[in-house]
């Protein structure tokens, strides 16, 4: 047995053991295995941002914690690593420091530098799943970006399309008229501005009559499709169904009703224009109101704006207001602070834009998911309803294309005399149809041999959505679906709605099979103040400062204990400060271990004679085993971390160790034959602590394995010893029943010494226990070495029979007097 250092040193063993893993080559999932039953994890591609936040530790840390729990079950476990490469951010920020606007470089140069932006970040972000102890195999490393994944995503594109799933058609979009391009929710971003409220006339038809409508956005007056107010609004809802005139363009529209229309704001009267924002949308939607589109891609009135036409919309506006003005139409104004949604990169404000897209016919499938995540395993299981409410509450498909750079081709070509569409062949791709052409002749319907590449690009989550498929080895390798459905695909509660969503219609629209068997689900990171952890509010924690602080052993503690998986988890300093603390009592119990067992050899055969006190803490180590195996079972790791910290600290370092200290430096008092019981008991009970939690915390406990057990128990790796099967047969109650009551002796005479304060060692010359019956006199005679040894007793009389004296807390028939 190697000694340990007297001092645990995190950093140094940290850095030695990922470097070592990596070494060994003990994470590469074997391809041919048969052997073994595979276990796949869906790892999520993170999106490069250049920045391991403590969000993504929690999350690597639970799929680390599985992977390497599977792994100690016989599992040969898939833990692959990808990056989502593209995206809108990467492009801006290439805008940014090249001083360039994307259409002002060659595409070609573009993508260069987007690609050596992401390098750069994927570079940083690697450091911290190195640094976090992750045991992903990074032979399996891939991008999104390159030419091979391009090659998934496309074809994934044809297929889907060969089916009838994919379409062309026109949706309201958010749109930069700046930018020129279509852009997601999530690039939105949102600021308040003084904005003014209008206060216009609308007269009603064939009367005298008018209503009074407040708006921020007069400029779209001309797109006006109906009017509306709340149904219970006394005030106006005899007007219902009636025709009211869209002032300036003279135009009838309908009044209409909408629960939605708040009655205290403005006038509590509203026009519905297409599209001054997102009520707008679900309202036209909803009533099925004709579309005017109004606005060009570049931000200008289109023709449907009559007189105005060719004026950028703040031109628009006060033009407008004058007219109104003029015609006795605008009653008052008002300024009203607002929030506005900008593009993110170029902070223009954001229009909704009705432009010609592809889509992905997800609608269709909303039966098919609500049954597919009924049959997935969720944990914890009520965050199948996000999935499935979600899925029902979609009111159009899947828009997925953009107008980027930085992106996977939609692989698509128009004849440019018929129009034909021409989809690539599957043999064709990766392909990019803006540099090459179909590999045809002539268009098979005109037999023109020009052509126009598709320009448009696919959503991100058009490449993310295919990894369960991707890293089952789809489409290259022929037994890619021995390795699919994933067995556990993990997934952040904030992205249910786009990742798991978007992952379960994709795979069920090209295979029919659900794309995992379980979710996994992890809640955010809340920052010390409970609110989200985000740099702009001033309660955010980067990830390298707690790692470099404390180290991966200690932070994984808080990731795993923070909170009830798939619940919210505060990030608090104390938290990984006391990860700290356990592994620093860890290690000294460890050391202690070591100091009084070089003189041990390990045994499996031998028979031991051992102790009450002996079989008590094994029952208890057994009881533990059942109840981390089933928290990692059920992915209960705040379960799992709390219930071996307790063990350890309380039943092992607390209990078992002090009482059998004695045993262990004084065999001439006990005998060899006890003292080689207490041994045995440690080592065997340390080594069950140190397998439960690896999964945990695998760099400490492998440190103290090699030290100690690698020798004996001949694993290269604790990584790769398998987990410890619970055996009912080990439970002993009685036992445990016994070295309660002895432990509860010992733990009472030591309160006694502590409260007269005095030292723990100081003799105690008569210890008379007073039970009331002979079993119990019986037990405490059995732990009378571990008694007299921890407590300093010279001498012990029991007496079956009730006397006065100190009570033993929880054995209230239980005394004993003490004598100094
Ligand atoms: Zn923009
Ligand atoms: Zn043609």
């Amino acid at each position: 047995m190697q000694s340990l250092p007297k001092k645990y040193n995190f950093a140094e063993i940290e850095r030695k053991w990922q470097q070592k893993w990596e070494e060994m080559g003990i994470y590469h999932f074997d391809w041919n295995d048969t052997r073994r039953p595979a276990f796949s994890i869906d790892t999520p591609p993170p999106y490069p941002s250049g920045e391991f936040h403590m969000g993504n530790v929690l999350n690597w840390t639970y799929f680390d914690i599985v992977a390497r729990y599977k792994r100690m079950r016989g599992f040969n476990v898939l833990f692959p690593q990808g990056w989502d490469c593209h995206g809108l951010s990467i492009e801006v920020q290439v805008e940014k420091e090249h001083e360039i606007r994307k259409r002002d470089a060659p595409p070609d140069q573009f993508r260069k530098w987007c690609e050596q932006l992401v390098e750069k970040y994927i570079a940083l972000m690697k450091e911290g799943i190195l640094k976090l102890g992750c045991s992903v195999d990074w032979t399996t490393e891939y991008r999104t970006m390159d030419p091979d994944y391009w090659k998934r995503t496309q074809l994934s594109f044809i297929l889907l399309h060969r089916k009838g799933y994919m379409y062309q058609g026109t949706h309201p979009v958010n749109w930069c008229p700046r930018c020129e391009t279509a852009i997601a929710d999530a690039e939105v971003d949102y600021e308040e501005k003084a904005g003014t409220l209008h206060y216009i006339r609308f007269p009603l038809e064939n009367s005298s009559e008018y209503l009074l409508i407040a708006t921020t956005r007069p400029e779209f007056i001309p797109a006006c499709v109906a009017v509306e107010l709340h149904p219970e609004d006394a005030r106006f809802n005899k007007y219902i169904g009636k025709k009211i005139v869209v002032p300036i363009v003279n135009r009838a529209v309908t009044i209409i009703a909408d629960e939605a229309v708040d009655p205290s704001f403005g006038t509590g009267v509203v026009m519905i224009c297409t599209y001054g924002d997102k009520e707008d949308v679900k309202t036209v939607i909803k009533h099925k109101l004709p579309v005017i589109r109004l606005l060009t891609e570049n931000g200008r009135i289109n023709k449907n704006g009559g007189k105005y036409a060719g004026l950028t919309i703040n031109q628009a506006r006060k033009t407008i207001v004058e007219d109104l003005a003029a015609a006795g139409l605008l009653e008052k104004t008002e300024k009203l602070p607002q929030e506005v949604g900008v593009c993110d990169r170029c902070k223009s404000h954001v229009e909704i834009l009705e432009v010609k897209q592809w889509f992905m016919k997800t609608r269709v499938l909303t039966e098919q998911v609500e049954k597919t995540a009924n049959e997935v395993l969720w944990y914890p299981d009520y965050m199948k309803t996000r999935l499935i409410d979600w899925a029902r509450s979609l009111d159009w498909d899947w828009v997925i294309s953009r107008q980027r750079v930085f992106a996977t081709p939609i692989p698509v070509w128009y004849c440019k005399n018929c129009g034909e569409l021409i989809l690539s062949e599957e043999e064709w791709v990766p392909i990019d149809p803006k540099l090459e052409n179909p590999h045809i002749d002539k268009c098979p319907k005109c037999g023109s041999r020009q052509f126009i590449p598709e320009r448009d690009v696919f959503d991100t989550w058009m490449d993310s959505s295919i990894t369960c498929a991707v890293h089952a080895g789809w489409p290259d390798r022929p037994d890619w679906k021995r390795f699919f459905p994933a067995d556990v695909h993990p997934s952040g509660i904030d992205i249910i709605r786009t990742w798991a969503y978007y992952l379960m219609v994709r795979h069920l629209a090209l295979f029919n099979e659900t794309p995992y068997k379980s979710c996994l689900i992890n809640g955010m990171v809340l920052g010390s103040d409970g609110r989200k952890m985000s740099k702009s509010l001033k309660n955010y924690v980067a990830s390298p400062e707690v790692l470099g602080k404390y180290g991966s052993d200690a932070t994984r503690q808080w990731a795993a204990g923070g909170g009830a998986t798939g619940s919210d988890v505060p990030f608090r300093w104390p938290d990984v400060e006391y990860g700290r603390r356990f592994l620093v009592k860890l290690w000294n119990v460890s050391a202690f271990a070591n100091k009084l067992l070089q003189d041990y050899a390990p045994s499996e055969t031998a028979e031991f004679a051992l102790q009450p006190l002996d079989k008590w803490v094994l029952s208890k180590a057994e009881k533990l085993t059942q109840k981390v195996t089933e928290a990692m079972e059920n992915c209960q790791f705040n379960i799992a971390v709390e219930e071996i910290r307790n063990f350890t600290w309380h039943t092992l370092c607390d209990c078992y160790v002090e009482a059998v200290k004695d045993r262990l430096y004084r065999p001439e008092t006990h005998g060899e034959a006890k003292k080689a019981a207490a041994q045995h008991t440690l080592y065997e009970v340390l080594y069950r602590v140190l397998q439960l939690l690896s999964p945990i915390t695998p760099h400490l406990t492998e440190e103290i394995y090699q030290a100690m057990y690698a020798p004996h128990k001949g694993f290269k790796s604790l990584q790769l010893s398998p987990w410890p099967e619970f055996e009912q047969a080990l439970v002993d109650e009685e036992a445990e029943r016994r070295g309660d009551l002895i432990i509860a002796v010992i733990a009472e005479v030591r309160r006694e010494k502590a409260e007269k304060r005095m030292p723990l060692n100081v003799q105690v010359k008569k210890l008379t226990v007073y039970v009331g019956d002979r079993e119990t006199a019986e037990i405490i005679r059995e732990g009378e070495g571990d008694i007299t040894g921890t407590c300093k007793v010279a001498s012990l009389e029991v007496l079956a029979e009730k006397g006065s004296g100190r009570e033993i807390a929880q054995y209230p028939e239980v005394h004993f007097v003490a004598e100094y």
